[in-house]
């Protein structure tokens, strides 16, 4: 459970308390500066109850029942903005009538290619620019991408038409580089339920897009995003990415009714990833479409200018052309 203490001042009177209960805690703050404690009470005799009531002087107790009170308690139209040097924030919000886009490459090649996609991505309105740099790869023997020195150039690159960047931290080696460089770090889908690396971003304050796992139910992409919170850290944005169902004949399956669901139940932006939930160029508008119909808070969609020189994904990315004409289309 979660105690939001009334006043900083309380804190050594409350780690007294706790002690004498016998309980494990750990001392966060938010970003607003609250102080708030995570008080660990699963080995213990005492009863959520009894505890809440002992601490309940001290501030409010949170999540006796729910696993997910700091989330619980964002406001409802709580947003993440990203700063972009030399232009508008971009505003990631539940429910929004002004979607962001996200597009790029999946793994970053070389700052020439990265460079024709992003200009033509700039005049198309897409305010983030993707490319990942350390590439999570299903084979040890696939191309594993360009490394950590990729978040610099893709950010100088993201910078230079006016866009945020955002890439994958795969490891918690990672972390410090992509929070100085990167305006958005990514969580991959198999890296969700990596606890020590959601602590670890948390302790920053960089936004953090949050991809769903493929097997991951809602409430256990919930909890990943609470990790970060707990950390410090609200400014998350989920990414639905496809989960593992029956179908064979897509990539994974796209789960919008999970989104629609998350949307109401969650303050968190959503953002939709058709092109890693089917891996199908031709239904890639028809999903985003789909997505923006909800409203999703943004699409993201992966682009190269010469898609049969793409280093991963090269089925499933759309050339400049392609993905003009998609925007063209569900803009409408
Ligand atoms: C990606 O977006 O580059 C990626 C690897 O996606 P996912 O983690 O959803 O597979
Ligand atoms: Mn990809």
């Amino acid at each position: 459970m979660i105690l939001v203490l009334r006043s900083p001042q309380l804190l050594p009177a409350v780690i007294e308390v706790s002690t004498r209960l016998g309980l494990s805690y750990r001392v966060s703050s938010s970003q607003n500066g609250e102080q708030f404690l995570e008080i660990n009470s699963d080995g213990s005799p005492l009863s959520p109850a009894f505890i809440g009531t002992e601490l309940g002087a001290f501030g409010q107790v949170l999540g006796l029942q729910s696993k997910t009170p700091l989330l619980d308690r964002l406001p409802n139209d709580f947003s993440v903005s990203v700063s972009v040097p030399g232009a508008e924030p971009v505003i990631f919000q539940r429910w929004s009538q002004n979607p962001v886009w996200i597009a790029g490459p999946c793994s970053l090649d070389n700052a020439e290619m990265l460079r024709k996609n992003a200009a033509v991505l700039q005049g198309l309105g897409v305010r983030v620019l993707r490319g990942g740099a350390i590439k999570p790869r299903t084979s040890p023997h696939d191309y594993q991408g360009v490394g950590r020195e990729g978040f610099r150039w893709l950010a100088d690159i993201a910078h230079e038409f006016q866009m945020a960047a955002v890439s994958e931290a795969l490891s918690e080696d990672d972390v410090e580089a992509a929070l100085e460089y990167l305006d958005i770090v990514q969580v991959g889908a198999r890296n969700m339920q990596n606890f020590a690396l959601l602590k670890k971003l948390g302790l920053g304050q960089k936004p953090i897009l949050l991809k769903r796992a493929p097997g991951a139910t809602l409430l256990e992409w919930a909890s990943a995003a609470e990790y970060i919170l707990a950390s410090g850290n609200s400014r998350v944005i989920l990414c639905e990415r496809g989960v593992r169902g029956l179908e064979r004949e897509l990539r994974y399956t796209l789960d919008l009714a999970g989104v629609a669901w998350m949307q109401t139940r969650f303050a968190l932006p959503i953002v939709v990833d058709p092109s890693h939930a089917t891996g199908t160029k031709q239904i890639l508008g028809a999903c985003a479409a789909a997505a923006l119909a909800l409203p999703a808070a943004g699409i993201m969609l992966e682009t190269h200018p010469h898609p049969v020189e793409a280093r991963s994904d090269a089925l499933q990315a759309l050339d400049m052309a392609e993905f003009a004409a998609l925007t063209a289309k569900v803009s409408k």
